[in-house]
C-alpha cells in the first residue's frame, strides 16, 4: 500500500519531527519488517530512536545508514521538504528555488542536496522498456536554438529510447554516450529495452548488432531531402526537445557535462511519471529509492555504523 502525503499541508503536519521522518523511512526501507544488512536476520533489538541491533550477528544499523541520508547534517524534516519540492512541481526544482524555499545558506548546499536526491532517481535494474521502442542518438543543443553556442552543453551526445504508446510516447530511458559506436549504443539498448521488443532506429550501422541480441530490429532509412530525423523517429525527438527546453528553462542551461547524467535521471524519473494524478506518489517513490540499499556498499555502511555511533548520523 502506498502511503504518502497529498498536499504540502499534509506533508508539514505529518513530518514535523525527526521521529516521524525516520519512521516513514523505516517503513519504506523494511516494508516487511527489519532486515539486517549484514546477515539478513529479521530480529533486532530496538535501541534508542531508530537504531537497530541485529539479534543474530549484533551489528547495529540506523534507518539512514547506507542510504543517501547517511551523512546529512540538516534535519530530515528539511530533506523531506526538499524531496517534496523536487517531486511536487511538474518541472522539478532548481538549486536556486530549493535554496530560497528552504532558506539554505548557500547555493552550493542546495545544489548538493538536489544531486543527492537525483542519485535516488536513477537506479540500475529498474523495469526495462518493451513493445515498440524508438532509439536514436543526437547532440544536445541541436533542437533549441538558444542552447547553441553555450559552452556548457556543446557537443554532448545523448542516446534516447522512447516506448511507443499509439502516436504518443510511453516511458523513456536516456544516457550520455561518448561516441556513436556499437559499443556505446548496443549496451544502452540491452540495459534499457527488454529482449523480444521491436527496436526502431535509423540506418546507422552501429545498430546492426541488435537482432543478434534478441530484438526485432526495424530500420527506417532517411531517403528524401524533405525528411528529417525528427519525422522518422518523432517520439525520441519530441523527448529531446522537451529535455532541452527543461535544461534551458528550469536550469537556465547551467548544466555541465560531468553532471548531465544526474539531470537525465531527474528528467526521466519525472517524465515516466508525468501522467500520475498524485504528485505525492513521486515523493513516495523518490524516498523509497533513496533508502533502497545496494548490496555492494553494505561493508561501508557497517563500518560506518560501528565506527561512529549511528544515532549521530543526523545531528
Ligand atoms: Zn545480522
Amino acid at each position: 500500500m502506498e502511503d504518502y502525503p497529498r498536499t504540502l499541508a499534509e506533508l508539514e503536519a505529518r513530518f514535523s519531527t525527526e521521529e516521524a521522518c525516520r519512521e516513514y523511512l523505516a517503513q519504506l526501507r523494511w516494508p516487511e519488517g527489519f532486515r539486517c544488512p549484514r546477515c539478513g536476520g529479521a530480529k533486532a533489538w530496538r535501541l534508542r530512536r531508530l537504531l537497530f541491533e541485529c539479534q543474530r550477528c549484533g551489528v547495529q544499523t540506523s534507518v539512514t545508514a547506507g542510504t543517501i541520508f547517511q551523512d546529512i547534517r540538516k534535519p530530515l524534516t528539511m530533506w523531506f521538504r526538499a524531496a517534496w519540492l523536487v517531486t511536487s512541481q511538474k518541472t522539478g526544482a532548481s538549486a536556486m528555488g530549493v535554496q530560497r524555499v528552504l532558506g539554505l545558506g548557500s547555493y552550493r548546499t542546495a545544489w548538493t542536496w538536489l544531486h543527492k536526491l537525483r542519485r535516488a532517481m536513477g537506479r540500475p535494474g529498474r523495469d526495462r522498456l518493451s513493445g515498440r521502442v524508438e532509439v536514436d542518438e543526437t547532440f544536445l543543443g541541436g533542437h533549441e536554438k538558444g542552447l547553441r553556442g553555450r559552452k556548457t552543453l556543446r557537443k554532448v551526445l545523448v542516446v534516447v529510447a522512447a516506448q511507443e504508446d499509439g502516436p504518443g510516447v510511453g516511458r523513456i530511458r536516456m544516457r550520455r554516450i561518448k561516441d556513436t559506436s556499437a559499443n556505446s549504443l548496443v549496451p544502452f539498448v540491452v540495459e534499457s529495452v527488454e529482449a523480444g521488443s521491436v527496436v526502431h532506429t535509423d540506418g546507422w550501422q552501429a545498430y546492426n548488432g541488435l537482432s543478434e541480441k534478441g530484438y526485432t530490429h526495424e530500420v527506417t532509412i532517411l531517403r528524401g531531402r524533405t525528411e528529417t530525423a525528427s519525422q522518422l523517429l518523432p517520439r525520441v525527438h519530441r523527448v529531446i526537445s522537451l529535455l532541452e527546453r527543461w535544461l534551458l528553462g528550469t536550469h537556465q542551461g547551467a548544466v555541465s557535462h560531468e553532471h548531465l547524467d544526474y539531470y537525465l535521471d531527474d528528467f526521466t524519473f519525472r517524465f515516466n511519471r508525468r501522467t500520475s494524478r498524485h504528485r505525492g506518489k513521486l515523493f513516495y517513490r523518490l524516498l523509497q529509492q533513496a533508502v533502497t540499499v545496494d548490496p555492494s556498499p553494505y561493508r561501508e555502511m557497517i563500518k560506518h555504523a560501528r565506527g561512529r555511533r549511528p544515532a549521530d548520523h543526523n545531528p
